[in-house]
């Protein structure tokens, strides 16, 4: 049924403003608001924000129009200026010298009292407001509503990157710098208007708030209007999403009076419940768990969002509401937070400015906002052209699935390797990715297949990792080594059995390589090997130096003579594997260097050490060096990662900082990196009267693969995909622990193609990277032809 006067709803929004040629914030808010009407459009305590406030509405489609007419004058008029206008909890390019406090007195003071935080406040929410005229009922309300709050929040969080561009693994990073404010959190600790004024007089006459504007709690009676408001919001760049949380706010509020009315219990949570969850909810946004505080307990987002869409049902039907909530909520859940989204943004070509555009497209109400993305370097290939090689990879795909067609692998009929199965376990895998040294999950996995195989699996000493032999028991062994595990990457892909852990996921197809050796020892059981084979499962490949160091340390490679690995590549077809002989991956060191100087006025640099000037002369200087004094070929390269020094024109800094990484594909260049970046600093910076640090430290090695070795490879490649289908590597630049392994015994490494085919290739590490799982068939043949390579030469 229909009330024919539901309660009244506006919004505030507050929105970036951006330098539309550098993508940076900009502090042009007054020229900007000198062109529109006072009323609606209002300054921001940072110049780089405008805010502006809707009109009232009782009915979603009135505020919407509103606030999109809003929208587009300010976005027409800062165009005018060469400005953009984005809302997002935060944007990822500012500098904080450009960065200007609104000059009125309020903000002046702020800025004086508060410091940093003022400084800092780089960030935008969205405000709602519903009509609640009755001030004792809007505090008790206040308190009603608390445990809802992170789910709203969670629909909204839409600020993943610090103004410096890096991401802070948060959804809402908003938030956590709003609870930095003294007077933030939980609504305020009282039951009646009365009791909220004393707080708010004592508050201010305690000197740390200067009036009651400034009383930011989540939700809070207005200062100025009739209403409750909510305040824990970021900004949204999708209109959608607004009118969604105003919608939902509202009947949050409707069933809350009723129930005070009534004089039923709401939900009843602890404070620092509420506040734990609201953590929760900036963490994860919509793409992990949130906290269902009634239990309470970790629940996917998606399922709480739903529960809360369904709890509101009568009251969003008394307004009118409930399609368009249902359909906004499905859709939110579709499209994913913004977080997600502008971190999807930046992964497809590492570029911030990408994320930028996306936001100014999404506030603007646009959809085609990217870029195409350049086409990736063509996989490196033997024999066949690209049209041919389309048409091969077509026979592979039917030649995958196609069982008979095996018949020149006697050791691997259709019931030892049985495709389904392979899928069935690196779907799980997949689905429960876990980070370096914590693959307990999947180190368990692992044994019990061995164990169910009646092998007797050796467990490393860290808990993670494990290693187990098969085969005659004398002799020398050749090992195969998978890795297993994740990346504190979030996953966007999508898929169906997608990463169930936040910001985790198997984003290097680790779980493909334990899944594959997992497939090799079916194999090898039902079919034993005339060589005695290790199979290495070792833990934290994705940290320096490696988890292989661990793994060698525990006696893996005791009695090993060779030992091989695959790893998946998403830029070579699938059916395709490819190796080379010599360096296949590069070294990868880092360099930091910390510098310290006097300080002083920058109108006297001689009378003190221009820390600038010294850290300029070693990102320019430190790269010549390396450029003269090693071998071009070699293919080192130092790339500066984050420098660091400074606050304002006039001042020279006391301190500074670079980092760095050093690449080199060459195993002898590498040995002598260290003592070169070494003298070389200490050469540079001498005549600046600076004091410096430098901790340089050594990744891995380049994985350098041997030349029988990697004959046994090609060898045992060409036996399953055949000479057409094994290409040559190109050395790629990333680094590889399995280059510790061969420090100690020689062994080889291949790439085996995962690439479908189609659309363009993600990277490696890139939150939308999938693999095509036909590749895993061939890799455990790979893995186990090499096992039979003596064999069959007899
Ligand atoms: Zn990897």
């Amino acid at each position: 049924m229909l009330v024919s006067d539901p309660r009244k709803v506006g919004v505030e929004e507050e929105f970036h403003l951006i330098d539309r040629k550098t993508r940076r914030l900009t502090t042009r808010a007054p020229e900007l608001l000198a062109r529109l009407p006072d009323d609606v459009y209002v300054d921001e305590l940072q110049q780089c924000v405008v805010e502006v406030n809707s009109g009232v509405y009782a009915d979603l489609d009135g505020l919407r129009s509103d606030l999109e007419r809003h929208r587009t004058v300010l976005i027409d008029a800062a165009e005018g200026l060469g400005i953009g206008v984005a809302a997002a909890g935060s944007m990822p390019l500012a500098l904080p010298a450009e960065m200007h406090v609104t000059g009125t007195q309020r903000y002046r003071r702020m800025l004086a009292d508060y410091q940093m935080l003022a400084r800092e406040q780089l960030i935008c929410g969205t405000q709602v407001h519903v009509d609640l005229p009755d001030r004792d009922e809007a505090v008790q309300v206040a308190h009603r509503v608390a445990p809802h709050m992170p789910v709203l929040l969670a629909l909204s969080a839409s600020s993943p990157f610090r103004s410096d561009g890096a991401d802070t693994g948060y959804a809402s990073a908003r938030t956590l710098l709003w609870l930095r404010w003294p007077s933030t959190g939980p609504a305020a600790p009282v039951s009646s208007a009365a009791e909220y004024s004393a707080l708010i007089d004592d508050l201010v006459a305690s000197g740390v708030i200067s009036d009651p504007g400034m009383a930011y709690f989540d939700v809070r009676p207005s200062v100025k209007l009739p209403t409750l408001e909510l305040r824990v919001c970021d900004s949204c760049p999708r209109l959608d999403t607004v009118i969604l949380v105003a919608a939902l706010f509202r009947a949050l509020v409707e069933r809350e009076v009723e129930g005070l009315r009534a004089g039923t219990k709401g939900v009843e949570v602890v404070p620092t419940l509420t506040r734990a969850a609201l953590w929760r909810a900036a963490r994860s946004g919509l793409e992990g768990d949130l906290v269902d505080v009634r239990f309470p307990q970790a629940r996917p987002a998606s399922d709480l969002v739903g529960d809360f869409v369904n709890s509101l049902r009568p009251q969003l039907e008394q307004t009118g509401d409930w399609d368009t909530v249902v359909e906004l909520s499905a859709e939110a859940s579709a499209h994913g937070s913004s977080a997600a989204r502008q971190r999807h943004a930046l992964a497809r070509r590492g570029r911030l400015t990408d994320v930028v555009d996306l936001l100014l497209a999404e506030t603007a109400g646009r959809t085609e906002h990217l870029p195409e993305v350049e086409a990736p370097p063509a996989p490196p290939q033997t024999g066949p052209t690209s049209i041919g090689a389309r048409r091969t990879r077509r026979y592979w795909s039917a030649r995958l699935w196609d069982r008979g067609d095996t018949a020149d692998m006697t050791w691997t009929e259709s019931t030892e390797l049985d495709e389904k199965k392979l899928i069935e376990w690196r779907r799980d895998l997949h689905a429960h990715p876990e980070l370096s040294f914590e693959e307990r999950r999947t180190t368990g996995i692992v044994r019990n297949h061995l164990v169910g195989l009646g092998l007797e699996p050796v467990m490393l000493p860290g808990g993670t990792g494990l290693w187990c032999d098969l085969g005659p028991e004398t002799g020398e062994c050749v090992a195969l080594r998978a890795d297993l595990d994740a990346l504190p990457v979030a996953e966007t892909t999508g898929l169906p059995f997608e990463s169930t852990v936040p910001g985790v996921s198997h984003a290097c197809g680790h779980d493909a390589h334990t899944t594959m050796l997992m497939g090799a020892a079916s194999v090898l059981v039902r079919h034993p090997p005339a060589t005695r084979v290790r199979l290495i499962f070792q833990p934290a490949e994705e940290t320096t130096p490696g988890g292989s160091v661990d793994t060698i340390a525990a006696g893996a490679l005791d009695g090993v003579a060779k030992i091989f690995a695959l790893h998946c590549d998403p830029h070579l077809e699938v059916g395709k594997l490819a190796t080379r002989t010599g360096p296949i991956t590069s070294s990868n060191d880092s360099v930091t260097v910390r510098l310290w100087s006097a300080g002083g006025h920058t109108a006297r640099p001689h009378l003190t050490g221009d820390l600038i000037h010294a850290a300029a002369v070693l990102v320019t200087g430190l790269a010549s060096v390396l450029d003269r004094r090693v071998d071009a070929r070699t293919a080192t390269v130092l790339t500066w990662g984050k420098v660091a020094a400074g606050q304002v024109a006039n001042s020279v800094p006391e301190s500074g900082e670079l980092v760095g990484t050093l690449r080199s594909a060459s195993r002898e260049t590498w040995a002598l990196l260290e003592p070169l970046v070494t003298d070389a600093i200490c050469h540079l910076l001498a005549p600046y009267n600076v004091r410096y640090e430098l901790s340089y430290r050594q990744g891995v090695p380049p994985v350098v693969n041997d030349p029988d070795c990697t004959a046994d490879l090609r060898e045992a490649i060409e036996s399953v995909v055949g000479f057409d289908h094994l290409g040559e590597a190109h050395q790629s630049s990333g680094g590889e622990d399995f280059a510790w392994y061969l420090e100690k015994v020689p062994g080889a490494m291949a790439r085996l193609g995962v690439w479908d085919g189609t659309g363009t290739p993600q990277e490696l590490h890139q939150p939308g990277f999938n693999l095509d799982e036909r590749a895993m068939v061939h890799g455990v043949r790979t893995l186990v032809a090499l096992t039979r390579l003596e064999d069959e030469s007899e």
